[in-house]
């Protein structure tokens, strides 16, 4: 089985449409959340991500948009964003955002946007230390946890009976074997928005034959969705982070 992994889409229908045609043939999708925030398309994004049938967790910035989370927290920017894409978000993309769920599992893998711990909370994995209540709650016999929410493209491995992980980047891109008496914690990084210093969209390929969790990263037209945030009336600070890739 083949499954396309992305997430942390933020309305960017560029590297979305970019994205989708670098994975190809999959049997299925999986969506690690923040499929709208940030980006002009939220709806576009919403409705082929809906087509897609893709195994989807809520992100923190669909919850924001749907009013359900608390945005004190979130920087000046962000905060804008979150108020222009409610006013985007039509009641289609709503629903659909509405039904998804925090954290998604089955015999394959085990999904949540931040964190297997407290998943409402959306904690970020961005160093071993944080990985560790995440290791502690994948099931006994399960191998492969995605996460997104750091915009990251990065590994942690852990092997069975011991305590601590090693982080490696994946910012590069590149194939992740999955070894015995190993699990693993992977983000395939961030499809719209990715903040590793590489501005290329960022997806995976979770083959389950082979064991392997391959990190793409695609170039796409960022001038195209640059020139939509601007038309748009979001903050222009988050236009120019796209060409940076922070
Ligand atoms: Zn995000």
């Amino acid at each position: 089985m083949r499954y396309g992994i992305i997430s942390d889409i933020h309305s960017n229908l560029e590297a979305l449409n970019a994205v989708l045609d670098r994975i190809g043939q999959v049997d299925a999708y999986i969506c690690l959340g923040d499929i709208v925030g940030y980006g002009a398309n939220p709806n576009e994004c919403c409705d082929i991500i809906r087509g897609l049938a893709a195994d989807s967790v809520i992100g923190n910035h669909d919850a924001a948009a749907l009013g359900t989370l608390d945005v004190s927290w979130f920087n000046r920017h962000a905060r804008y964003a979150v108020a222009r894409t409610s006013e985007l978000l039509s009641d289609e993309s709503r629903s659909y955002l509405a039904g998804m769920s925090f954290t998604s599992q089955t015999d394959k893998y085990v999904l949540a946007h931040g964190s297997l711990d407290n998943p409402p909370d959306f904690r970020y994995i961005d160093d071993p230390w944080m990985a560790q209540p995440s290791f502690k709650l994948m099931p006994r016999d399960m191998s492969a946890c995605f996460v997104g929410h750091t915009h990251l493209a990065e590994q942690y491995v852990q092997q069975w009976g011991v305590r601590g992980a090693d982080r490696i980047s994946m910012s590069a891109g590149g194939r992740i074997q999955l070894r015995e008496g190993f699990r693993y914690i992977i983000n395939c990084g961030s499809v719209g928005q990715p903040r590793d210093g590489n501005p290329a969209a960022a997806c995976g390929v979770f083959d389950t034959d082979a064991g392997t969790v391959e990190i793409l990263r695609v170039d796409y037209d960022i001038a195209a969705a640059q020139k939509k945030i601007r038309d748009a009336g979001f903050p222009l600070a988050l236009a120019d982070r796209l060409a940076l890739g922070f």
